[in-house]
């Protein structure tokens, strides 16, 4: 299935990029396209872009999240401090008039508001910074959606400060409490009643106190519980038309307490309906938070009463499981997004035939991780195409609520989804990890395990 939503709405692209891009044509020597990647330190999703774009052949500029003073020691060409949004905008806008600039990517959500900046500043297309924001925050996302009459959960936010016992009584249960801040499902935890309320609360607490949030200024988000399934949808907007580029079907149960991603699958297995239902949903959150131009990825639930927004924002899918997709003749999910970004032909936006998946391997338990064994033999299950092992030996491994890794991905591509979904799980089941339990310390969601790259 392939959804093609057309939206009226107001984007910010062709009269800017009209009026400014031809400007920038006649700066811009002719020959190679140039695009600025915004990377974190970091991200997972760095090695894929830039391999990409040197296949397109692009001129990639790497604007890096890193101090000034060490740009120049790590020979970074463009150090950038995303959070300093003036000045680095500022450098990009005076980067670009130096060397023009036909794009710039954020390569996820940390330089999604400083794309958004130099986009505008230069003319180029981007979407509204308030997407952005709302992808940062999900109180403010929520806001927005319910503003657009897009279907999310009732909910509130609390302040640290507030006594979790008093607010028991006000919360209809099932929820979910989560932070505002924080991503891959840290910090999310489901409670079925006031006392799980109060011990959940507690435990957020706890972990946004370690990240060094003070209880002043910090808030917490209160949601009502959606039950169903989950799905991810990774599309693409071209002036605000939604094109799915790949549906997954996330088979493991997500129903709490904590909420560890494992199994994607694609193409999923809903029926046509609930397909296009998720489509329109989706579509319809973008226009709310003002996305309309390159990649989004939106996470939904589905029960009886249709689709439910979890989250959307405008990059692409996290980690490394854009590693499974293939479009048209073979063509990666970021090569479609640089091809989009600097309007270079695409040849086709459907996925090819066969089914896909990945698996984010789960940490079983924490500790310290002394070995891993068996991967060779989960290589060797038919359908499995990689395995990767990303925690490094001798880390400690920090599970959720508190942690914010995974043990590896493991990659399949088969003739239909159920067969991917077999295989992923046998592969997995081959694999072993030998982890060295630690007693355990209250400070030990501090510790420094690799960080969840969106
Ligand atoms: P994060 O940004 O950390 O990924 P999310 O808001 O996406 O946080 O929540 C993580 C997961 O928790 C979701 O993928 C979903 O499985 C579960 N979850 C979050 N909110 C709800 C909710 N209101 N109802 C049911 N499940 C939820
Ligand atoms: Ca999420």
């Amino acid at each position: 299935m392939r959804a093609h939503v057309r939206l009226e709405r107001l984007c910010y692209h062709a009269a800017m990029r009209d009026e400014a891009g031809l400007e920038r044509e006649t700066a811009k020597p002719q020959g190679k396209k140039r695009v600025l990647l915004l990377l974190s330190a970091h991200t997972y999703r760095g090695g894929a872009f830039l391999e990409a774009a040197e296949s397109l052949g692009l001129e990639v500029v790497r604007g890096v999240d890193v101090p000034e003073e060490l740009a120049e020691q790590w020979r970074v060409p463009l150090g950038l401090e995303f959070d300093d949004l003036e000045r680095s905008t500022e450098k990009v806008v005076e980067y670009a008039r130096q060397r023009p600039l036909d794009a710039i990517i954020s390569v996820d959500d940390s330089a999604s508001l400083l794309a958004a900046r130099a986009s505008a500043a230069l003319g180029l297309p981007h979407n509204s910074p308030q997407a952005a924001l709302a992808a940062r925050d999900k109180y403010e996302m929520r806001k927005l959606l319910a503003a657009g009459s897009v279907p999310v959960p009732q909910f509130m936010r609390y302040s640290l400060l507030q006594d979790p016992k008093v607010l028991a009584s006000r919360v209809s249960y099932p929820c979910v409490v989560k932070p505002l801040r924080l991503s891959g499902s840290r910090g999310v935890i489901r409670a079925d009643g006031p006392e799980e309320f109060a011990t959940a609360f507690e435990r957020l607490k706890r972990l946004l106190l370690s990240e060094g949030n003070v209880p002043d200024t910090t808030n917490v988000l209160v949601e009502e519980f959606i039950p169903g399934v989950e799905v991810a949808l990774e599309g693409l907007l071209t002036n605000g038309d939604l094109q799915v580029l790949a549906l997954f079907d996330k088979p493991d149960p997500l129903d709490g307490p904590y909420f560890e991603e494992t199994l994607y699958v694609t193409p999923s297995r809903l029926p046509d309906v609930a397909r296009a239902a998720i489509a329109a949903c989706t579509s319809q959150a973008a226009e709310a938070l003002g996305l309309c131009e390159g990649p989004v990825h939106a996470e939904l639930r589905l029960n009886s009463k249709g689709p439910w927004i979890v989250e959307i924002a405008g990059r692409s899918i996290g980690g490394l499981c854009s590693t499974v997709l293939r479009f048209g003749a073979g063509v990666r999910l970021e090569e479609l997004i640089l091809r989009h970004a600097v309007d270079l032909e695409i040849e086709g936006l459907d996925r090819e035939r066969k089914a896909a998946g990945v698996m984010m391997i789960p940490i079983p338990k924490a500790g310290l991780l002394t070995g891993v064994e068996g991967v060779e033999e989960a290589k060797a299950v038919p359908g499995i195409e990689g395995v990767e092992i990303t925690a490094r030996l001798r880390q400690p491994l920090v599970p959720l609520p508190e942690g914010a890794s995974y043990l590896g991905f493991i990659f399949a591509r088969a003739d239909d989804p159920a067969s991917a979904e077999k295989a992923l799980r046998q592969a997995h089941s081959r694999l072993r990890f030998k982890i060295q339990a630690q007693i355990p310390i209250l400070h030990t969601s501090r510790v420094e395990v690799s960080p969840v790259k969106q």
